[in-house]
């Protein structure tokens, strides 16, 4: 099934990709999955002093960590290509010839400070203060006159006297009277291209039909508007205008707008904390669209049948760090305990605690133990933590210097697990269970939560493991009685 449906992410190679990045490249995926239309992946790298090679391919990785394949685009290629503007500067300079030559675009030499003081001077009179159309008509002469002066030309777009109505894909229809859109600039006095003209540009020449893109970028539509008729009129693209739907704010603490700034933003912390990308993908989802029937948890491809740009909502979503890691929690349980354990070994490798690649025995003691926390892990990096004294060798385990044993009834407890368990035949959780029961709670009258506290210190080195008697059962024998012989300080 392909359809004529062609949508891009087109990100500026800026900084570290955050989670209103993700949502706005998710919601396009899933609406050209949905219509089997084109996802075009497009780097808008045209800001030489902001962008970075750096955080360019942290795009890359991170969409495709993410899943979100692009038909077309960097690394993959396609009809349009290069889809890196960085490299279409001269389509870019071609099309600005055409826009001067038809007299759609003329240059501006007014300077930064010329153009401050007649916006004052508008406020004072109660104007509205955008650019006023000082340029508009001058003469070759005058321009020449005013280059002579050593002056360098911005080139701004002629604006046509109109107001700018759209049907947007989410709101509605949405006007913005002419007085609030004066003719802007496409191209820096230093000859730099703008955003203003080279997304449009691209938007025409690579024949994208439907923008998705979010709400902070409303009032630059009508002059992306104004382009299409200006590209149109040049004959660049084929005359057509995407429809355009603006995506809701995304609220953080305190009901401010989320920043980049955020750290909940950085979608970085969620690789490194163990956000499965499924999960992420299927909370992020939930900002601004809905599945319907209060349905929360479903995957990308669900997502993808089901994705219907009527159901985004225009009002500002919320960004809710517990439900997003709460869901985290819920992927981690529905996928089968190989595919958790297949996932939590880079996290493990990262703290040093399994070999790389992991070797059989490591692997063999990983399966017997994910059934133990995967009900309870909410992120794969806790995995470290609820796991690591099952892989720690024995001359680095520590027990949590927090955790005080030296006291005389967990001593008392040690003393009595290691008579016990030494006396034993079977290791398995049932035969651990019931003779540490005899001895701790039967023998020395403790309640099991003291009883068990102190051994599960002494054996996993925190207050807090998974179940004790299977975790003793995994650790084996040798160790746990070494860990007991190690934790007796009288
Ligand atoms: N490069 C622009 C941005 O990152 C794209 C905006 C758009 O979708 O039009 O904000
Ligand atoms: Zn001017």
């Amino acid at each position: 099934m392909s359809s004529d449906v062609r949508v891009r992410f087109c990100p500026s190679p800026t900084g570290n990709p955050h989670v209103g990045m993700v949502r706005t490249a998710l919601f396009n995926w899933a609406f050209a999955r949905h219509h089997g239309g084109t996802f075009v992946f497009r780097i808008e790298d045209t800001d030489a002093e902001r962008d970075s090679e750096d955080s360019y391919l942290a795009l890359l990785d991170s969409l495709r960590w993410l899943g979100l394949d692009w038909d077309e685009g960097p690394e993959v290629g396609g009809p349009y290509a290069p889809y890196r503007q960085s490299e279409r500067l001269d389509i870019y300079a071609d099309v600005v010839r055409q826009l001067l030559d038809a007299g759609l675009a003329y240059p501006c030499y007014c300077t930064p400070a010329e153009l401050e003081e007649r916006r004052e001077q508008a406020r004072k009179e109660g104007r509205t203060p955008g650019y006023d159309g000082h340029c508009r008509d001058l003469t070759a002469d005058q321009c020449a006159a005013l280059a002579a002066e050593g002056r360098e030309a911005a080139i701004r777009l002629r604006m046509p006297d109109q107001d700018w109505t759209w049907d947007d894909l989410v709101r509605g229809e949405v006007t913005f009277g002419r007085e609030h859109v004066p003719d802007y600039v496409i191209v820096r006095a230093n000859g730099d291209p703008l955003y203003t003209l080279v997304n449009p540009v691209d938007d025409a020449l690579m024949r994208i039909t439907h923008v998705l893109r979010g709400e902070d970028l409303l009032s630059s539509t009508p002059r992306q508007l104004a382009m299409y008729q200006a590209l149109a009129a040049i004959g660049v693209g084929d005359g057509g205008t995407p429809r355009f739907g603006h995506l809701p704010y995304v609220m953080g603490e305190g009901n401010k707008k989320l920043s980049k700034r955020d750290p909940e933003s950085s979608l970085l912390m969620y690789r490194e904390q163990g956000y499965l990308p499924e999960a992420l993908l299927n909370y992020l989802a939930l900002l601004g669209w809905s599945m319907g029937e209060d349905r929360e948890f479903f995957s990308l491809p669900e997502m993808a049948e089901a994705f219907d740009v009527s159901r985004v909502s225009p009002n500002p979503a919320r960004f809710d760090l517990k439900k997003c890691t709460a869901i985290n929690g819920d992927w981690i349980r529905s996928l089968a305990p190989e595919e958790i354990g297949r996932r939590i070994v880079p996290f493990l490798q990262r703290d040093g605690l399994v070999e790389d690649p992991i070797s059989g025995e490591e692997w063999g003691v990983l399966m017997q133990a994910v059934p133990l926390v995967q009900e309870r892990m909410e992120t794969l990096g806790q995995a470290e933590g609820m796991l690591g004294f099952l892989f720690v060798s024995e001359s680095a385990f520590a027990i949590d210097p927090d955790q005080d044993i030296a006291d005389e009834q967990s001593q008392q407890v040690i003393a009595a697990s290691l008579e016990a368990l030494n006396a034993i035949d079977a290791w398995d959780a049932p035969t651990l269970e019931a003779a540490l029961r005899a001895a701790l709670i039967d023998g020395l009258g403790l309640k099991p939560k003291v009883a068990f506290g102190a051994v599960r210190v002494a054996v996993t080195g925190r207050r807090v493991s998974p179940p004790l008697f299977e975790s003793l059962e995994i650790l084996g024998r040798e160790r746990t009685l070494g860990r007991l012989t190690a934790a007796r300080t009288t």
